[in-house]
């Protein structure tokens, strides 16, 4: 089935730090017997994805849509320093699409940066990991000297305690992701860990989406072993721990006549009423795009998923 959420330009990583260990990349391409090595960086044949048109000459990524890219590689690589700059020049033929940018590689995004990056592209945003304290300290300070329209981070696989106050209290971060490791590793995830970054997203009203608790998950002393990331999901879900304060405001412009678009002309999402009622993710989620990976897809609209979740007491805790 064709990957219609990511937009992988290039793929292959090497390992950075202790997030790395059990990379997902690694173990998804030996599950699939991919015959490069994973460690390989090799540019892909889906570079022009957001530019591919429909036979009515439409483009087939709307506008509105966001596409998450190189998750299967790091977009700061040096080795695709003679790449990246045709991915610039896409990003900018789209500015009614959004992208995703995760990296680890901090220190490199500033000279990675277009010429023209300014203040930041209003349809970019840039995310980092950070998997303990000590990535956090080695890479926030770079981070937030660097100009972006919208910045966000992601703390998985979580591997330990993190005080992320720091970055909350510079007001620069509109969204925090979290997840315990759960593809190609067991390495657990505590609840009180959690805890403490979504009390601290509250406090400084950031959206914070605790995604999955890792397949192994420890709470008061006691580990529970949680297998398969649907189920994951869904107890990530109802711990109640993730926020949703407001969504970010993307300014996204017609690729042709250059108008500031309304929220009518953009996609309205759709969401899977079997998976989606328990995903953490609702709020900030492009939606369901029947990518093939669930058996059952019934598609309804976020109220629809919202009154669903109602009648069937799918209240979160906490
Ligand atoms: S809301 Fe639905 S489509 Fe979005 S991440 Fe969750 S399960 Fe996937
Ligand atoms: S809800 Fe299921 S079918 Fe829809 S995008 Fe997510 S994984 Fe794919």
């Amino acid at each position: 089935m064709p990957d219609l959420k990511s937009w992988n330009l290039w793929h292959g990583r090497r390992k950075y730090s202790e997030g790395c260990e059990n990379c997902y990349m690694y173990y998804l391409d030996a599950v699939r017997s991919v015959p490069a090595r994973s460690s390989e960086i090799r540019r892909t044949g889906d570079f022009s994805k957001p530019l591919k048109r429909d036979r009515h000459g439409m483009f087939k990524i709307p506008a509105g849509y966001c596409l998450r890219i190189n998750m299967t590689s790091d977009t700061f690589l040096e080795e695709a320093d003679e790449w990246r700059n045709e991915m610039w020049q896409i990003i900018r033929r789209r500015p009614d699409v959004r992208f995703y940018i995760l990296t680890k590689r901090v220190p490199r995004i500033a000279e990675c940066l277009p010429a023209d990056w300014g203040s930041g592209y209003e349809n970019v945003e840039l995310n980092i990991t950070c998997e303990n304290q000590r990535a956090f300290d080695e890479r926030w300070p770079i981070f937030e000297a660097i100009p972006a329209k919208h910045k966000g981070m992601n703390l998985a696989p979580l591997l330990g305690a993190i005080d992320i106050k720091p970055a909350l209290q510079s007001g620069q971060i509109e969204s925090v992701c979290l997840g315990g490791e759960g593809i190609g590793g067991r390495r657990p995830c505590h609840y009180e860990w959690v805890r403490q970054i979504s009390q601290d997203c509250m406090h400084f009203s950031v959206n914070f989406t605790f995604n999955a608790t890792g397949a192994v998950f420890v709470k008061d002393g006691k580990r529970y072993l949680i297998d398969g990331q649907v189920l994951q999901a869904k107890q990530a879900y109802l711990s109640g721990l993730s926020c949703f304060f407001s969504s970010p405001t993307y300014k996204l412009y017609h690729p042709v006549d250059g108008h500031l678009l309304s929220e009518d002309e953009l996609m309205h999402p759709v969401y899977n009423a079997e998976r989606c009622i328990t995903c953490s993710s609702l709020e900030t989620c492009i939606g369901c795009v029947d990518c093939g990976s669930c058996t059952n897809v019934s598609l309804v609209s976020m109220n629809d998923i919202k009154q669903m979740r109602k009648d069937k007491g799918l209240v979160r805790q906490g």
